[in-house]
């Protein structure tokens, strides 16, 4: 038996002559076409949306856009790259009519569109909901780092500032040292000139100051600057540390559909949770939903904004208190009493107010009990000389009703991973997108939106046939 053997290339074929009789029925780029042509582009603010009466006329944002819905649904972001698909694939040939865009103009399309691209976004939640593909019952919420366009040495802070500055003036001294000695000595032919010392004393000088200067400009909370991309942070995961951005999302249940996304380069995701839960109450026009999220996210500050608005958290709170590390006491063995405005302890004291303060932007009431010299459980409750204390946070009654509904429906919280994890991992690893191409917040928080339209867009397509589709867009 003999390979499969393919065409010869110098045999005259009869292609179809149509670039319509390449692209079926079902294909999804009709959709893409279709959608974008729903679009009231001039509505959602695109540049260029209209044509000046003079110049040369530009490209129509309705064909750019539906170039980076193509590439962003088939793994294809840089705009050369994107430049390349409009010479030699089919679908890409018919979705724009065979214009071929240069990658100067793709790039500088979604660097003026930025909020209309988020907006095209929000067009596809609306979209959505015309479907019926949310249920708006259930949102879970989650963050993941990425990395940014940010070299991990282009991230300093305050310490690693200070050690060069003072690596820089101990090696200065050693060349000054050098410039002395040459002065006073006979060289020898293998020492460094002193003309080829002064050059590298002023540049060592130069960098020095480059770092003083940074330290000036080390941001106020994080005490970090990055140089490349002067809003990204070095943040911290399970897997090490990450130069880059914490990219947020709400999940509906119905379908693991994004519903609202953000990005913060907070390493935290302690105050992200009111943002983006009531985004994706906003979105889906919602009166009430219940909102899970992991113990990152347990913030009572954030969770009041949230009942404020009718959303409903399920957030656990992790067991942190170093005293329970000791294995003494923590503080769900201390019970509040709201009457009176004291906690009780296992010996049965009182603790009572003393005093509030204001800490890492939460208002704090500290609790204190009396004669614990003298309690025959002290050993097991604390280690200091003095009193226990124990501290309330303002919305801390919201806090405690989380965890009563928490204890009396786990199974809602149990279905979080499942939601966050489908959308992330097919972010990362489906698509590969692990890494923004874009420099700062403003252009990152686009792509982040393109990047969630586009695992949107794939869902989707995989869930409702394209006819159907065609149908919806009118
Ligand atoms: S040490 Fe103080 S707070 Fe702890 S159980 Fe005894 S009396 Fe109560």
């Amino acid at each position: 038996m003999n390979h499969r053997v393919g065409l010869d290339r110098g045999q005259t074929l009869l292609f179809p002559e149509r670039l319509e009789d390449y692209i079926g029925a079902e294909n999804p780029v009709r959709f893409l076409d279709a959608f974008v042509g729903s679009l009231d582009l001039p509505a959602l603010e695109f540049a260029k949306a209209r044509c000046a009466n003079t110049g040369r006329p530009p490209y129509d944002p309705a064909a750019l856009l539906k170039l980076y819905l193509y590439g962003y649904l088939h793994r294809v972001r840089s705009s050369r790259l994107l430049e390349a698909e409009c010479h030699r694939n089919v679908e890409v040939l018919w979705l724009l009519g065979k214009l071929t865009p240069d990658f100067k103009t793709i790039a500088d399309f979604r660097k003026d569109n930025l909020q209309p691209l988020k907006a095209v976004a929000r067009q596809f939640t609306l979209l959505c909901r015309k479907l019926e593909l949310f249920g708006g019952e259930l949102l879970a919420i989650d963050g993941s780092k990425f990395a940014a366009v940010n070299a991990r040495d282009q991230n300093f802070n305050a310490g690693k500032l200070q050690e060069l500055i003072d690596r820089a003036d101990a090696r200065l001294a050693e060349y000054l040292q050098q410039l002395d000695a040459s002065d006073t000595t006979e060289p020898s032919p293998s020492a460094v000139s002193p003309s080829e010392l002064a050059a590298k004393i002023a540049a060592l000088r130069e960098k020095q100051d480059w770092h003083r200067e940074l330290l000036a400009q080390l941001d106020a909370e994080q005490k970090q600057v990055s140089v490349t991309d002067p809003d990204t942070r070095k943040l911290p995961t399970a897997q090490g540390n990450v130069i880059g951005y914490n990219a947020q999302v709400a999940v509906d249940a119905k379908h693991k559909l994004i519903v609202a996304d953000d990005v913060t380069n907070e390493g935290t995701d302690l105050r992200q949770l009111a943002n983006v839960a009531l985004a994706a109450k906003n979105n889906l026009e919602l009166q009430h939903a219940d909102v899970v999220a992991d113990a990152g996210y347990y913030n009572a500050s954030e969770v009041s904004r949230c009942v404020e608005c009718g959303l409903t958290p399920f957030i656990p709170k992790a067991d942190t208190s170093a005293n329970t590390a000791l294995g003494l006491y923590g503080k769900n063995q201390f019970k509040y009493d709201l009457t009176k405005d004291v906690y009780h302890c296992p010996a049965g004291s009182e603790l009572t107010y003393r005093f509030s303060t204001y800490e890492l932007g939460r208002e704090l009431k500290y609790y204190r009990a009396k004669h614990c010299q003298t309690c025959p459980l002290k050993s097991r409750c604390t280690r200091n000389q003095g009193n226990r204390t124990l501290t309330r946070e303002a919305n801390e009654h919201l806090m405690e009703a989380m965890a009563a509904r928490m204890q009396r429906e786990p199974h809602k919280f149990k279905l979080r991973k499942t939601l966050v994890e489908h959308p992330f991992g097919t972010i990362k690893r489906y698509f590969g997108y692990t890494h923004f191409l874009l420099k700062g917040l403003t252009k990152v928080r686009t792509e982040w939106s393109l990047t969630t339209l586009a695992y949107n867009l794939k869902r989707v397509l995989n869930l409702v046939s394209v006819e159907k589709l065609l149908l919806a867009v009118g």
